[in-house]
């Protein structure tokens, strides 16, 4: 046996080849790497970049369209907010009007007892 070539693609302790994964955290966005996929489910920790890190400006970019996604996401969810508040408002007023010809009503049945 020569020499392990640098050309052979990885293989964990695991005997797996070709572990192909996209990181999707925001500092490596859809970079690729080596990783066992077994992990971490077993004690394989085997792990290798294969794109080179990024650069400044594509994590700029990736975290200013990430941004913008939540801020749309935050705007919908803050008008369904406020719908619901208006709802709940306007049933607490029924729920109130309720108490009070309740109340109304055995007032009345005490007079007439
Ligand atoms: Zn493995």
């Amino acid at each position: 046996m020569s020499s392990s070539s640098i050309n052979s693609s990885p293989t964990c302790k695991c005997g797996i080849e070709d572990l192909v994964k996209i990181s999707l955290t925001s500092d490596n966005p859809y970079r690729r790497f080596y990783g066992c996929c077994n992990y971490p489910t077993n004690n394989c920790n085997y792990f290798r970049w294969i794109d080179p890190p990024l650069n400044m400006e594509k994590k700029v970019e990736y975290l200013k369209n990430m941004n913008e996604v939540l801020e749309t996401k935050n705007q919908a969810l803050e008008k369904k907010n406020q719908l619901l508040e208006k709802q709940l408002e306007k049933k607490v007023e029924a729920y109130e009007i309720l108490i009070a010809e309740k109340l109304e009503m055995e007032k009345k049945l005490r007079m007439c007892e």
